[in-house]
């Protein structure tokens, strides 16, 4: 099953009960960055642009669940930078599953192998495995060769010991719905539990700004390759949110649902954007002026997002807001395959484009001792 019956009660009763309080806005899932520092620097990536003395920077385990029970989520994501590079993440990852957290550490599975033995099984834990598609996509949009091979060992590695893997793919211009199906299929043949797959964000950082995809390219995209669904595919993701991407619904961003804390503090207003920073999650909530964000809002930085991060809270809102929103995901699971003539034939005569050579960029500037120790033999060392 896609999630599994415990962490989908966990959350429909924490969000039930947000609705009996009356809670307008609440959060859903803590986005923790407890680094940027990163062991690849992928052109679409907004988050490891900073100087060195950031990238060296990290949060302690008592301030990721200082974090953590200030916002009360029931799940926690890590992404960053690459969490297997902090020292004490297998500390942080046990604390929050001694608080019953559902943890997705975001890896890009690089050291996964090595240290799988650092970490326990547990029904809180799920490596979330960065592959954005099969060996030449996943290389040329990390910017590194070899990096698929590298991730899907770590995966096949991880499955084996017992933990629960999932994955994270995220799709630029460009992408070619046929590849990514059997990108699919490889995954579940690898033993993934589910996948999470969402469009790229236009980071004003990224070192690559012509392979964003547009609202409209977005649907297109998302309708050939989601619909007429295998079904020994499985999602790791609302389907709420995925009717959005494939343009079957409308959702308006939730940018509160996935808070963010970094070494910054409480990024403004959500995962993406850096309006500022707050020093406590209740200033968050109560400092942003959130009509000023979200597509409708015509803040043009949100015109084409479609995001995970901003909308799968929506997805999720949706469902249990209303029964009409109950219906419509009851129906979503009878309706699982999405079976649509049109889209088949859209997905036939899709032309693939080329994206071009694989371009290797360096990874950010890190300490020498810290790369020696990671076994980094990529990074550009620093002083
Ligand atoms: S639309 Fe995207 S960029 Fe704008 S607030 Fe929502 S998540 Fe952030």
């Amino acid at each position: 099953m896609a999630v599994p019956v415990a962490q989908a009660w966990t959350v429909a009763t924490y969000v039930l009960k947000q609705k009996l309080k009356g809670r307008k806005r609440y959060p859903l899932v803590l986005m923790l960055e407890p680094l940027f520092r990163c062991n690849l620097a992928c052109a679409g990536c907004g988050k490891i642009q900073y100087p060195a003395h950031i990238l060296k920077a990290e949060l302690t385990p008592e301030e990721c669940f200082r974090a953590v029970e200030e916002c009360g989520t029931p799940m926690v994501s890590i992404p960053g930078g690459e969490p297997l590079l902090h020292p004490r993440m297998p500390e942080i990852v046990q604390g929050l599953v001694d608080r019953k957290k559902y943890v997705y550490m975001c890896t890009n599975a690089l050291l996964l192998k090595e240290k799988l033995h650092l970490f326990k099984p547990s029904k809180y834990l799920s490596f979330s495995v960065h592959v954005d598609g099969e060996r030449e996509h996943h290389d040329f949009g990390v910017c590194r060769e070899g990096g698929y091979d590298i991730a899907m060992e770590g995966v096949r590695a991880a499955v084996a010991a017992g933990f629960r893997v999932t994955t994270n793919t995220t799709l630029f211009d460009g992408a070619d719905p046929h590849s990514v199906r059997r990108h699919f299929d490889q995954l579940m043949d690898a033993g993934v539990d589910s996948m999470m797959v969402s469009p790229g964000y236009t980071y004003d950082k990224a070192p690559d700004q012509k392979h964003f995809l547009g609202r409209a390219r977005s649907r297109r995209l998302f309708r050939a390759l989601l619909s007429n669904r295998k079904k020994r595919w499985q999602f790791n993701a609302s389907p709420m949110f995925l009717e959005f991407l494939m343009g079957k619904r409308e959702l308006t961003c939730t940018p509160w649902g996935m808070p963010t804390f970094s070494i910054f503090g409480w990024q403004k207003p959500c995962y993406l954007l850096q309006d500022g920073y707050a020093d406590t999650f209740q200033e968050l909530m109560d400092e942003v002026e959130w009509s000023n964000y979200g597509t409708e809002s015509g803040n043009p930085r949100c015109a084409n997002c479609m995001v995970h991060s901003g909308y799968e809270a929506s997805g999720v809102n949706y469902t249990f807001g209303s029964l009409k929103g109950f219906v419509a995901t009851a129906k979503a699971f009878f309706n699982w395959q999405y079976k649509d003539d049109d889209a088949a034939k859209l997905l036939n005569d899709w032309q693939p484009t080329s994206h071009g050579p694989l371009v290797q960029i360096g990874t950010p500037v890190i300490s020498k001792a810290s790369a020696i120790e990671n076994h980094d033999t990529t990074a550009v060392v620093g002083s």
